[in-house]
């Protein structure tokens, strides 16, 4: 469930033979099986538990996918994020302070929504055979800009924090786990947005130093439920080393497999229930009889670590062409050389959307991304007009009432008028076309005769 990066391979090019002789990808150990440990504790059926909620998933998933047959075609599911920036004024520093944190976030954005959406500008290096199974997620991840109390955000906050780090496994708030520390203000950490209605990112120095990150799977029974995954833990942890896409290998040291971004995707993988393609639980799959609960992903021997392989990577488990999908996001590939979620991953993160499934309040309430102000807030619908659909997407209707407007002025939060439309005579249902307005949150006023009528609209 986290992921260690290993410099190993990299550090051959980077830091010569010295730091190669000290590493090997063979000695690299991943959090995954403490997780399964963890599990197995509080569960002592759990991986029979673990096979049959699999089964069930997959079975949900490939009936998506039979509706689902072209590739992604249900609408793109918009989700709020939030980025907590947990980290000491040294580490902020290094980040290029407050608006080196501000780029790192927005290319960490790019890089999310390309990936998620088949979008990579490097998908031409998925090998021919593998193209047909690329999967495209159809989500949209976009900064939260209204806080949990109703006020603007960023959609991050930087805690500057005095501690160095948070340890993966030794906290002493909350669950003690997954660097649980980070995630309570009462421990020097930044406390969760509602979890299930924003996706929260802790940015953070993570100790043991190498580890990239660790995201929680939603809180399924076989994996102990809330009391392993509470709602309030539930989010991603990302090391600061490992955040946002870097053009230059020298920008930061020392995670340089995770250069581009990518370890926040392959933990929001698991936030989204995904395992890794060598399997549930371990990192050594020698029977090939470890899954990851997707029909179209090759059973894999072990992971591909830090490195990026020559196509095709046949191994014990998928000893013919085309081998092993080392290039999917859920391996261990470097970030260069990771290009792909499968179809099936797709289908499977789809139905955790979908209702029913554990995330399906995320993008529930699209309020959270497009702020508006409490004055905006605090105007009421009136039974003199109305405005459907309202959420609107591309155009909307208002309904006055029998009653011919003087004048409709649709204003943003600003305050500014951006689109007035002039009735003519006899005219009290009208239309707006909003294609051309930026998302958010807009006041529709009729001025009348007499009197004068708000109501929000919400544009997104
Ligand atoms: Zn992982």
């Amino acid at each position: 469930m986290y992921k260690q990066i290993t410099t190993a391979l990299l550090g051959i090019c980077t830091y010569g033979a010295v730091m190669a002789q000290s590493t090997t990808p063979n000695t690299i150990i991943d959090g995954w099986d403490v997780l399964m440990k963890k599990c197995e504790q509080k569960n002592p059926n759990f991986r029979a538990d673990l096979y049959e909620q699999n089964k069930q998933i997959e079975q949900k998933a490939d009936a998506y996918m039979q509706t689902n047959t072209a590739n992604k075609t249900t609408a793109v599911k918009e989700v709020p994020i939030v980025f907590h920036i947990v980290l000491n004024q040294s580490q902020i520093n290094q980040l290029g302070g407050t608006s080196g944190i501000a780029e790192r976030i927005q290319s960490q954005i790019d890089v999310l929504n390309k990936d998620f959406n088949a979008a990579n500008t490097d998908s031409f290096l998925i090998p021919t055979a593998f193209k047909p199974l690329y999967g495209n997620m159809g989500i949209k991840f976009s900064l939260a800009h209204k806080a949990p109390d109703g006020s603007y955000s960023p959609g991050y906050e930087i805690i500057t924090t005095t501690k160095s780090g948070f340890d993966i496994q030794s906290g002493t708030a909350g669950t003690g786990y997954y660097c649980s520390d980070a995630k309570f203000t009462s421990s020097g950490g930044a406390d969760a947005w509602d979890t299930k209605k924003y996706i929260n990112v802790w940015i953070l120095s993570i100790t043991p130093m190498g580890v990239g990150g660790v995201g929680t799977p939603p809180p399924y029974p076989a994996y102990g439920g809330t009391s392993m995954f509470p709602w309030n833990e539930q989010g991603i942890a990302i090391s600061y080393m490992a955040f946002g896409k870097r053009t230059n290998g020298s920008q930061f040291f020392p995670l340089q497999a995770a250069i581009a971004g990518r370890t926040l995707v392959h933990e929001m993988g698991h936030f989204f229930n995904l395992f890794h393609p060598f399997g549930m639980s371990t990192m050594d799959n020698k029977t090939c009889t470890d899954d990851d609960g997707v029909t179209d992903t090759p059973l894999e021997s072990a992971p591909t670590q830090s490195i990026c392989p020559s196509f095709p990577l046949l191994d014990t488990c998928s000893k013919t062409f085309p081998g092993v999908m080392y290039m999917n996001h859920m391996d261990y590939s470097a970030d260069t050389c990771r290009t792909m979620f499968s179809k099936g991953q797709a289908a499977r993160v789809n139905v955790e959307l979908a209702s029913g499934g554990y995330r399906d309040q995320l993008g529930s309430d699209p309020g959270l991304i497009y702020w508006w102000s409490s004055s905006i807030e605090n105007v009421a619908a009136n039974n003199e007009v109305s405005v459907y659909p309202n959420p609107a997407t591309n155009a909307c209707t208002i309904n006055c009432n029998d009653v011919v407007a003087k004048r409709i002025d649709i204003i943003n939060n600003l305050g500014q008028v951006v689109h007035t439309i002039i009735p003519a005579a006899n005219e009290t249902i009208l239309h707006a076309d909003l294609g051309n307005l930026a998302k958010g949150v807009y006041i529709i006023k009729c001025t009348f005769a007499e009197t004068t009528t708000t109501t929000k609209l919400m544009h997104y």
